[in-house]
């Protein structure tokens, strides 16, 4: 089982790039805020508070993420090949409770990869971000437009700005956020395991470099199969 984190704050480009690492691993991506849309979608209890503290650009509690995302990764698939994990850990209570889940099944975080970007950069890009209506594919009109203005290439359905991409809820979001990523990448840098890639490089680079990364720690000493032969 492989275990990829992916880091990096609101706008980094981490739902764009999960799917490209899970191609090249062969594993499935989690993403916990696809996970609460689908929830906020839905209409269920969870979603109903989720949704309270999504809308403001605030992270939901740990508890309640913990508790959902763990039961996620749980799930068969999962469980046998591993996963790119897309927006969780984002506090460092969140990183130990999943440390602690991994552990019960004898595994662990195998990659940590943090994709940084400046503020005001990632600002900017929220901005002309969009996402389809349908299954949540991530557009930029600037810098990665569809096709067909408006329209997803994969799907059709529309492309809409997400209410928590407007500029003054992504203010709010980095201010909320980004003390705690940095706390996490520091987590996962006391382990040895975490190594960043310069995130204002366009789409295929930044790919390049994460593929590169991860393949640079699974060669000779795959940390995880390392600290398990133990
Ligand atoms: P994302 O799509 O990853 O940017 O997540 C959208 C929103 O969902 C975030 O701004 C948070 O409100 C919430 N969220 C997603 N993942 C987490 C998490 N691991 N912990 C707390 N809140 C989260």
């Amino acid at each position: 089982m492989t275990v990829v984190v992916l880091l990096g704050a609101p706008g980094a480009g981490k739902g764009t790039q999960a799917p490209v690492l899970a191609r090249h691993l062969g594993v499935p991506v989690l993403a916990s805020g696809d996970l609460l849309r689908a929830a906020v979608t839905a209409g269920t209890a969870l979603g109903l508070e989720a949704d309270r503290y999504m809308s403001r650009g605030q992270l939901v509690p740990d508890h309640t993420i913990v508790r959902i995302f763990l039961d996620q990764l749980k799930g068969a698939e999962a469980a046998a090949a591993g996963a790119i994990l897309d927006g969780f850990p984002r506090t460092r209570a969140q990183a130990v409770a999943l440390d602690a889940a991994l552990t019960e099944h004898g595994d662990r975080v195998d990659h940590a990869l943090y994709i940084e970007v400046p503020l005001e950069e990632l600002v900017a890009r929220m901005a002309s971000r969009r996402i389809c209506a349908a299954n949540g594919h991530v557009y930029n009109v600037a810098t990665n437009p569809p096709q067909v203005p408006d329209r997803c290439d994969l799907d059709g359905s529309p492309l809409i700005q997400r209410p928590d991409d407007q500029e003054s809820t992504v203010r709010a979001r980095m201010a909320q956020q980004v003390p705690p990523l940095e706390e996490v990448a520091d987590h996962y840098r006391s382990a040895g395991i975490l190594r960043t890639v310069d995130g204002r490089l366009p789409i295929d680079p930044v790919s390049d470099a994460l593929i590169a990364a991860l393949d640079a720690t699974s060669g000779g000493v795959r940390t995880g199969e390392a600290r398990r032969a133990h």
